[in-house]
């Protein structure tokens, strides 16, 4: 299948250029050209299915022309070897938990189904690509997990030193093998302004391959659609009206909701849960997309302040403002209802939710109350794990969070990175002498 940008219909490319590239040469993010349909036989039978055989049919639909079945079948074994399973908190209220990776976060589906991808796609080449990323904590530790130990890859992380939280920074300093960490001296705009000019660099782009794999790219989005599929077959109930609701910053979860739906997968209506950095949120109230400078919350992951995947949104939606509406609420929250929310859901349900999560329990409960969808079965997405922040929901809940052992084991390893200053030619000197 073939990929467009989305500020250009007419620039096409095949699925290889999409992914490898990331982003589209005109600034677009690329969507498949058409939204290919799940049979209603394989619909039907998903609830029989784990999650990789789900995660199978849903991936073949999109990349069956590009990659064979057998190649397929080892990229889902592999990057999927821990589950999403959706707990019940009460009667028709679940928690679609995304925290089992090895990061602990949802970004994990994404990134190491990227990685995979990104593998078989340059099988044939000799060169070995550098991955360059700038990280300012969770995206970070998920792509480069996502890649670790992925023959013909290396991960060079650049965190902006004393700036992240410290479980952060041992997520991403005790990775080792093919990933490397820099702590640059300076900001998280200095460590991206690094790596742009890194990939502008003629020296750099003689000497070495380089690519991004942001958060942008099609390959995390798709198999990010994966979860919302094995969602619905795990209810109880196949046939209910069913309302996701999804904690947002830069929407990329919310399109590949928007993806599995028009898939086939029976969602009848999404909820955009948003802190105060809350863009989209106008969008929906106004019909105006005016992108604003962000306020750091406690829902930090969500802190966007100009959603990229806003854009793809758009074209799902066929530009139509009112189609979008129909289709999805948003919802907005201060922190302090976000600790309150924490508080509530231990009390009613005696359940752990990190911040992210919360926000989305508030904007699901509020958008049932609001549209009289009681009856309806309701799930809320909880995107990262109660203990990546620990003090707050102890704070909240005066329960001690247990801490998982993949996050603890990180936790007791030594620190590894590199300290580098915030020039460029610092950062150039140390990766021409790595390639
Ligand atoms: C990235 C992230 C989000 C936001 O997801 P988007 O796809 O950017 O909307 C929410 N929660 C957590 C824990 C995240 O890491």
């Amino acid at each position: 299948m073939e990929y467009y940008s989305t500020k250009n219909s007419k620039l096409r490319v095949s699925l290889k250029e999409a992914v490898l590239s990331g982003l589209a040469p005109d600034g677009g993010l690329f969507m498949p050209i058409e939204i290919p349909r799940l049979e209603f036989e394989i619909l039907k039978n998903l609830p029989n299915m784990s999650f990789r055989e789900i995660a199978f049919e849903m991936a073949r639909l999109f990349l069956k022309d590009d990659v064979p079945e057998r190649a397929l079948g080892e990229i889902v074994q592999d990057a999927f070897d821990f589950e999403a399973p959706l707990h019940l908190l009460s009667d028709d209220l679940f928690v679609l938990e995304l925290f089992h990776g090895p990061t602990l976060a949802f970004k994990d589906f994404g990134a190491r189904f990227m990685a995979r991808l990104m593998a078989y796609l340059q099988r044939n080449e000799d060169n070995e690509i550098f991955i360059l990323v700038a990280t300012s904590g969770d995206t970070g530790s998920a792509v480069a997990s996502g890649f670790f130990k992925v023959p013909g890859f290396r991960v060079i992380l650049l965190y902006p030193s004393g700036m992240v939280s410290e479980i952060q920074e041992k997520q991403l300093t005790t990775i080792g093998e093919n990933v490397t960490a820099l702590e640059v001296q300076g900001s998280f705009d200095d460590c991206q302004r690094l790596v742009k000019q890194a990939f502008t660099d003629q020296d750099l782009r003689r000497k070495l391959s380089m690519s991004s794999a942001n958060s942008i790219n099609i390959a995390r989005l798709i198999p990010q659609s994966f979860y919302y599929a094995s969602a619905w077959a795990q209810l109880p109930d196949h046939d209910a009206p069913l309302i996701v609701s999804v904690p947002s910053g830069n929407l990329g979860n919310l399109t590949a909701g928007v993806l599995a739906q028009r898939v086939g997968i029976p969602i009848d209506h999404f909820v955009s849960a948003m802190n105060i950095n809350d863009v989209f949120w106008e969008y929906l109230q106004t019909g105006r997309f005016s992108p604003r400078l962000v306020i750091p919350t406690l829902s930090n992951a969500m802190d966007v302040g100009n959603p990229s995947n806003f854009f793809r949104l758009l074209e799902l939606f066929g530009h139509d403002y009112r189609a979008m509406r129909q289709a999805i609420s948003g919802m907005s929250f201060s922190d302090e209802e976000t600790r309150q929310a924490i508080t509530e859901i231990h009390e009613k349900f005696g359940y752990l939710m990190d911040p992210h999560g919360a926000v989305g329990y508030l904007a699901l409960m509020r958008a049932v109350e609001k549209k009289h969808w009681q009856s309806a079965q309701k799930i809320t997405l909880e995107t990262a794990h109660p203990s990546k922040f620990k003090t707050v929901v102890e704070e909240c809940t005066g329960q001690k969070v247990a801490v998982p052992e993949r996050l603890q084991k990180a936790l007791e390893r030594d620190k590894q990175a590199v300290r580098i200053s915030a020039e460029f030619e610092d950062f150039k000197e140390w990766l021409m002498k790595k390639g």
